[in-house]
Parts: C-alpha cells; sequence; structure tokens
C-alpha cells in the first residue's frame, strides 16, 4: 500500500491469542515475511499490505549490511536482528534522541531525516501469542519506532526534517555514507525542527 491509502492512516486493530494462532493470521505472518524479503526491507507492517491489523514483522539480516562501511554501521549501532514477530506491541522510549534517514516501502524513491529515541522497551506478543518485553538499542530501536508508528497510523514523514527529503538517487549522490553532523551543517538543518516535535502526533511518544 503506498501513501495516501486510507488504512496507513487509521490505527490498527489488536489480535487475540487465539487469533493469532489461527491458520489465517499464521500464514499472514509466512506471507509479510515474504513480501518483506521480496521487497527488501527490515520491516514490514500489516496496514502497509492493507490490513488493519496490530501485526509487524521485522529483520535485518546480515547480507542487507555486507556492502555497508563498518563505520557506517557503527555509528547507527546496526546490527543484525533475527526474524520476529510484534503483536499489539506497547512502547516505551528512552535514552538520546538520534537523527538518520530513513526510508518507507510505503513511499519507495524517498528519504529524509527522522530523529528516533536510542532505546526503545517493548511489550508486545509474538509468532505464538506469547508475551514478550525487549529492549532495543540503535538500529533495531529505529525499526521498532517506525513499524509500531505504521500500527498507530504515522508514517515517516509525520518526524521527519522536512528539509532533509530527498529522493533515493540524490540520497546515494549526495548525502548517503556521511556523518549526519554534516549533512545537518549542509542542509542548514535546525536539528529542533522536525515535523511533530515541539507538538508530537502521537501522544504515546513520550520520552
Ligand atoms: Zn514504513
Amino acid at each position: 500500500m503506498q501513501i495516501g491509502e486510507p488504512v496507513l492512516r487509521g490505527k490498527a486493530a489488536p489480535l487475540s491469542r487465539q487469533e493469532i494462532r489461527s491458520k489465517p493470521v499464521q500464514q499472514l505472518i509466512e506471507w509479510m515475511r515474504e513480501t518483506m524479503r521480496d521487497a527488501p526491507g527490515v520491516g514490514l507492517a500489516a496496514p502497509q499490505v492493507g490490513l488493519a491489523l496490530q501485526i509487524a514483522v521485522i529483520e535485518d539480516r546480515p547480507e542487507a549490511m555486507k556492502d555497508l562501511p563498518p563505520e557506517f554501521l557503527a555509528e547507527r549501532e546496526r546490527k543484525p536482528v533475527p526474524f520476529h514477530v510484534v503483536i499489539n506491541p506497547k512502547i516505551r522510549l528512552r535514552g538520546a534522541v538520534l537523527t538518520f534517514f530513513e526510508g518507507c516501502l510505503s513511499m519507495p524513491g524517498f528519504s529524509a531525516l527522522v530523529p528516533r529515541s536510542r532505546i526503545a522497551r517493548v511489550d508486545f506478543l509474538n509468532h505464538r501469542g506469547d508475551a514478550v518485553s525487549l529492549q532495543a538499542a540503535g538500529w533495531h530501536a529505529r525499526i521498532l519506532q517506525h513499524e509500531i508508528d505504521h500500527l498507530n497510523g504515522f508514517v515517516y514523514v509525520d518526524r521527519m526534517h522536512p528539509r532533509s527529503l530527498t529522493t533515493m538517487d540524490n540520497l546515494t549522490r549526495y548525502w548517503k555514507n556521511r556523518p549526519v553532523a554534516e549533512v545537518v551543517h549542509d542542509l542548514n538543518l535546525d536539528l529542533a525542527s522536525a515535523v511533530g516535535q515541539s507538538a508530537s502526533p502521537a501522544p504515546r511518544h513520550k520520552r
């Protein structure tokens, strides 16, 4: 589903344990995993495939980072994340706010700088319907925030620094693989200027 679809702007419905364990939901999870891998992406939320359900799949595979400079990975604290399913999540944000370029399968071809908390604590149900508490840091925390935003009707442009919006081509040409501090300087960005920073669109986005 591409930006503009109403399903990307609504609040998705939670699932019961029984629903999670049902064959249709198990098949949906498998299908979302394949769709995410084919894209390829590091996360996919059910509203992005047209379903207003609180399900997201996440996976950051080693293959996705093999061509990225080690200092790029280190700056983002990006490490492989095994496939996991997040259902009915409650998120709490901790730690510093870090700003990096982010993209979305529902807005292909674009990217922007998005401030996100370095640490996310998430309580959710897994693919078997078991309660799980997870504390994630770095890129995994960012992916969780991005996907859980989808379940609440938010996309990254609601939180981005508008002046940093770029096509992917121009991201590669001018901005990628440079320290964020340099990018901030060249874009003449005020880091306090992100959309929703003064009046966060999501009341749960508390720090
Ligand atoms: Zn997205």
